[in-house]
């Protein structure tokens, strides 16, 4: 055997050692020629007399995190192309084929005759995970960093190579589709609590234990290929079949209404191979795996999600030729809310922080966030008290300006006051070395304004968070006017040191995410003075498949600050950039009512106190918009439309005005930053999914009924006439 991705030791006993490690790559994936080369081993293993078992593991820091998407799209088109050449139901069966290769493979390893154990170290995802599933032994390694799961479910697709039936032939059917449907990483302990694994194990112990199972006479039988098999849920069709499979549907409704196809053929993959034996069972999942391969659900979320995702994470918009910079310090001003979450996510990453406020008492205050948040990682087994030491011990809270000399980047979070934004700059400025960068956090004043203030604008820069800080995955990167070289790759740099995914903007206001997150609020207020019910807009939204409603993200963001931003608004560029209509509910609310939203318990919802039950609209909403609509009388596709063209529009609008000049950052941001809904691949996406021509006129139609701001920018009516996409347009601007 000639291997390249694998090597193969056979040991005094017989046993074989497959050792998975790649060259030239940091991470195993599932390519073609990986595949090839295991169909060769399994069939030497099977056939081998002297061979009596085989340890698959890896040789690198991870197992694998699954397979190469890329293999995937390809695929895709190769289908493309055999319709267009040989029809459809040919390039059917081409795909059909295809796409089951893996579940065959895994199939052949798991009946040849000769046991199989994985020992698994550090995550071990996807395609890769279904290949231990297939091993009829599993190992993992106790380290912190080992992660077993199936994530296909985050990129519209669903585990085709055994995974939606070994699962469910390991627990609890209603717990196997928790974890298909959740595509959760899953610790060592865990997963073996789960039945997902065998054995927990030092990492050094790993392939030793796995080679003793063999020797001491591990099946090479599967439990589901003996003849007395029981799945642990016992029968589809039975009184306990019975109680799991109507709430599995009603569940399935609630999560996904129904927007994501992969989900539904996890649920009938599983329901109508639980009914079969395990060959056939494969057969029916590889049938589904086909279709969900070839959905347009799919195809979006691969792009914006992994592939997307991943390019903009390595720095595609890194400058070209700019030096890698070495963060080791970076300091933070302003204590506060976001300053203390930016301390905490920047000394997880492993970077010394200067924490600076206004006196020692409220930089202490900022730090003891970190603690509050570490402790809360300890109590959940997460994290040791040797961590929260190490990281508290990485943060200085001072009051000390002159302890930012030792600083690479400083971001400030103090008060959106462009006064007191200009005292700390001069402040920082008068500290810092030369070379360090200086990021603002502010959420809706120009960068190139502030920079007015610096007196080195080119090493000036807009680093933007979401809030919580530690949760959001999303930052922006804001390009002032002169903002240099130098500036945008440190602040790349640092948001890829913090594990954040960066999109690069161009300095406007509300930047990206807060202008298509307005519009989307905007919305819902406005619907609630129209009169539509308010559970009907909050419903409708996340049917139309936002994770939150308008109202509800208003009350998280805060509906005082709402209020804020439309006086900002109204006093800095005039009566007509705000909707009275949007400015008198926000005035009821907040003036009138005291509802500020989630922060005093009151908001478009009450909150009730600790243990008192879950929020619920508040029933004062009633007087305080138009009179009711009868709910009956609503059409639901319209409020749906809506919700998603109104961001969808505002979206465009960045890019004609080049705020944004990637799609990739367009849909990436705003599945990240705001939840637009993933399953269309994100606002452009979304777009031109249903083809500009389309978008245009159900825009148009809105705009008849509703008033100017779902007016379609030129930009889209060109596209329209055109036949254009997003993708398509800056693909063309590349080549230029
Ligand atoms: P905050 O009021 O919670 O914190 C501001 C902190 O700055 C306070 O601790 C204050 O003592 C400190 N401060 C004020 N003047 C100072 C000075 N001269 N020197 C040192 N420290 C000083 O505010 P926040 O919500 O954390 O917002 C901070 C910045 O982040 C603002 O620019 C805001 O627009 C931006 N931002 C906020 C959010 C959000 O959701 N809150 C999101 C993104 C960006």
């Amino acid at each position: 055997m000639n291997l390249t991705t694998f090597r193969l030791e056979i040991d005094l006993d017989g046993i074989a050692l497959v050792t998975w490690d790649m060259p030239g790559r940091s991470m195993n994936v599932l390519t073609t020629e990986v595949i090839a080369e295991l169909a060769e081993i399994v069939e030497h293993v099977a056939s081998d007399a002297a061979v009596k078992g085989c340890v698959v593991t890896s040789g690198k820091e991870s197992f694998s995190g699954g397979a190469d998407l890329t293999m995937l799209q390809g695929l895709g088109i190769e289908y493309a192309r055999l319709a267009r050449e040989k029809g459809e139901e040919e390039a059917m069966r081409f795909f059909f084929e295809e796409s089951r290769k893996l579940s065959l493979l895994y199939r052949r390893l798991e009946t040849c005759g000769k046991p199989f154990a994985a020992a698994v170290h550090g995550t071990c995802l996807g395609g890769a995970f279904e290949l231990a599933l297939a091993c009829h032994y599993r190992v993992l390694s106790s380290d912190d960093a080992t992660r077993v799961g199936l994530p296909e479910i985050k990129v519209g697709l669903f585990p085709g190579a055994g995974g939606t039936q070994r699962v469910p032939r390991l627990m609890q059917t209603g717990d196997a589709l928790q974890m298909l449907f959740k595509g959760d990483q899953i610790r060592a302990q865990m997963a073996k609590g789960m039945g997902l694994a065998h054995e927990v194990a030092p990492r050094a112990e790993i392939v030793d234990k796995a080679k003793a199972w063999i020797r001491a006479g591990g099946s090479p039988v599967a439990a589901w290929d003996l003849p007395k098999f029981k799945a642990p849920s016992g029968k589809v069709y039975s009184p306990a079949g019975m109680m799991v499979w109507p709430p599995a549907n009603a569940i399935y409704r609630r999560e996904t209404h129904d927007n994501y196809p992969a989900a539904k053929a996890i649920l009938q993959s599983v329901y109508e191979g639980l009914q079969l034996p395990m060959d056939l069972a494969l057969k029916v999942e590889s049938r589904y795996f086909a279709q969900i391969l070839r959905s347009k659900e799919a195809a979006a979320m691969i792009r914006t999600l992994f592939l997307s995702k991943g390019e903009l994470e390595k720095g595609a918009r890194r400058p070209k030729g700019a030096a890698k910079t070495a963060l080791k310090t970076v300091g933070i001003v302003g204590a506060g809310f976001m300053g203390a979450g930016v301390a905490y996510v920047t000394a997880q990453a492993g970077m010394d922080v200067i924490l600076v406020d206004r006196d020692q008492e409220a930089a202490d205050k900022g730090k003891s966030y970190s603690h509050k948040l570490v402790t809360d990682q300890i109590n959940k087994g997460r994290a040791k008290t040797a961590d929260r030491d190490a990281l508290l011990g990485r943060i200085t809270a001072t009051p000390d300006y002159g302890a930012l000399a030792a600083c690479d980047l400083v971001i400030e979070a103090v008060f959106e006051d462009p006064k007191v934004k200009d005292e700390v700059i001069r402040k920082v400025e008068a500290a810092i070395r030369p070379d360090c960068i200086f990021a603002s956090n502010t959420s809706t004043l120009p960068i190139s304004g502030l920079a007015k203030s610096s007196v080195r604008a080119d090493h000036f820069v807009g680093i933007h968070f979401f809030s919580p800080v530690e949760k959001m995955l999303l930052v922006e990167i804001i390009k002032g006017q002169a903002t240099g070289d130098a500036a945008l790759a440190t602040a790349l740099d640092y948001v890829r040191a913090i594990k954040k995914t960066p999109i690069v903007v161009n300095d406007a206001r509300g930047f990206f995410a807060n202008r298509c997150v307005g519009a989307y609020i905007l919305e819902g207020h406005l619907m609630l003075g129209e009169g539509v019910p308010p559970a009907m807009i909050e419903n409708l939204a996340k049917m139309a498949g936002m994770p939150v409603g308008p109202l509800s993200l208003n009350d998280e963001v805060g509906v005082d600050l709402a209020l804020k931003v439309v006086r900002a608004t109204k006093a800095q560029i005039g009566e007509a950039a705000i909707n009275p209509a949007q400015e008198k509910l926000l005035v009821a609310m907040v003036d009138r009512e005291g509802r500020l939203g989630r922060k005093n318990g009151k908001g478009f919802y009450d909150y009730p106190a600790k243990g008192q039950g879950s929020k619920r609209l508040w029933p004062g909403l009633a007087d305080l918009g138009g009179a009711r609509i009868a709910p009956d009388t609503i059409d639901r596709e319209e409020i749906k439309h809506r919700l998603l063209v109104v961001q969808a529009l505002e979206a465009a609008r960045t890019v004609e005005e080049e705020v944004v000049t990637d799609p990739r950052e367009a849909d990436v941001g705003s599945i990240l930053g705001f939840g637009f809904a993933p399953f269309t691949g994100g606002a452009l996406s979304y777009i031109d999914g249903m083809g500009a021509k389309r978008f245009v006129a159900i825009a148009r139609e809105l705009e008849a009924k509703h008033g100017p701001r779902f007016a379609p920018p030129r930009l889209l009516v060109e596209m329209a006439a055109s036949g254009g996409t997003f993708y398509g347009r800056a693909d063309e601007i590349r080549a230029a």
